[in-house]
């Protein structure tokens, strides 16, 4: 299958020229017959990779508590949307709706939205959530217009990335060519002036790479115009920083770091996430950037992992333990991964983030 996408790619570059990395990306995990995200289910000890929602249950009742009370400071709107974006096997989005059933008022107001380009995964969606009450849409901008309550996890990592190689002339676009043994790899493109890269000349020198991501500005302004509009509030989490620099593209497969243009839409394809690119393309208001053990600390984390324990035993306390060091350990998933959290200019921040 992997050779078949291949083949496919290696005929449009022929045919077209080089493609950018963007469309590379986009193309390997999108297609519909053979992309990544359309052909499978990529989760999980079994699967390419786990996130955090798939490691233990406490992930999503936290964020679903974070929220819960954001929505009561603001009032407690009813009806409002409660959304994720990109929701995998739709664990994150089954734990929210379990952390948040005594949550008074917060079920009956809420609208379910799930923002999924893949067919596949919709339907395990469709089946871990066992509800009625979903509606899931292919683009944020169709979310409806009310106040926003939103989760991504995982999902900007996996939007398609452009990288430029600064030389001595100018920027050069890496893009993905045809090599001489009949490949895929890459080339650079002639040096040209991109305007949305002149603010980088201050922060880079000669022979940095630095990544641009324009579906995610595309989308966290979508959000963030709703957040201001209607009030709500946003927790993004992911692997990535405040500030990027560098080649972060990188391809995962059974859990091991791959060689991205080997198998073509066999291989789970990310970038780290620009959060100062996201925070600058927001109308709303946006909390620092916090590592997610920080953040899962200050929301309760530990407290919660002591009354789960108290019921476990033998592996599953084992297994337990593992799970909550996975999480917030600096060694595993703690310092990597961070949140940032949006809301409206005046309101209260979301619990768990620093301001
Ligand atoms: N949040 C989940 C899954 C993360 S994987 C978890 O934490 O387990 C990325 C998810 O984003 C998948 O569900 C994938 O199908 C979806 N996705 C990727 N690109 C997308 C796009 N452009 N629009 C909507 N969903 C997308």
């Amino acid at each position: 299958m992997g050779d078949d996408l291949k083949a496919i790619l290696i005929r449009r570059i022929r045919a077209e020229g080089p493609m950018t990395l963007a469309d590379y990306m986009a193309t390997c995990l999108l297609h519909p017959q053979f992309g990544y995200y359309a052909t499978r289910d990529p989760f999980g000890q079994s699967g390419d990779f786990i996130t955090a929602p798939e490691i233990s249950q406490m992930f999503g009742e936290l964020v679903g508590l974070a929220l819960a009370q954001s929505w009561i400071d603001q009032g407690s709107p009813s009806p409002f949307t409660l959304a994720e974006v990109g929701p995998g096997r739709g664990t994150l989005m089954a734990d929210i709706l379990r952390a948040t059933k005594a949550v008074a008022g917060f079920h009956a107001a809420a609208r379910i939205y799930l923002v999924e380009a893949s067919e596949t995964l919709k339907t395990v969606q469709a089946k871990t959530l066992n509800t009625a009450n979903v509606s899931w849409v292919a683009d944020v901008s169709s979310l409806p217009d009310a106040p926003l309550w939103l989760v991504a996890n995982e999902f900007f990592d996996a939007l398609p990335i452009r990288q430029f190689h600064r030389s001595e002339s100018g920027w050069r676009e890496r893009l993905v060519h045809v090599t001489e043994n009949d490949d895929l790899g890459f080339g650079l493109a002639t040096a040209t002036d991109f305007a949305d890269l002149a603010h980088r000349l201050d922060d880079t020198v000669v022979g940095d790479v630095v990544e641009t991501c324009a579906p995610a500005r595309g989308i966290i302004s979508s959000i963030g115009q709703r957040i201001n509009a209607f009030g709500g509030g946003a927790l993004i989490i992911d692997y990535g920083d405040w500030h990027s620099l560098g080649d972060t593209f990188q391809a995962v497969r059974s859990h091991q770091p791959r060689d991205p243009f080997e198998t073509p839409g066999l291989a789970d394809l990310t970038a780290h996430v620009d959060f100062e690119a996201l925070a600058l393309a927001v109308p709303c208001a946006y909390s620092r950037v916090t590592p997610q053990g920080v953040f899962l600390e200050r929301l309760g984390i530990v407290v919660r992992a002591q009354a789960l324990a108290a019921n476990l035993s033998g592996d599953g306390l084992e297994n337990h333990v593992t799970a909550f060091q996975r999480l917030t350990h600096a060694d595993e998933m703690g310092t990597l991964f961070k949140v940032m959290a949006l809301y409206p200019h005046g309101a209260k921040p979301l619990a768990g983030v620093g301001v």
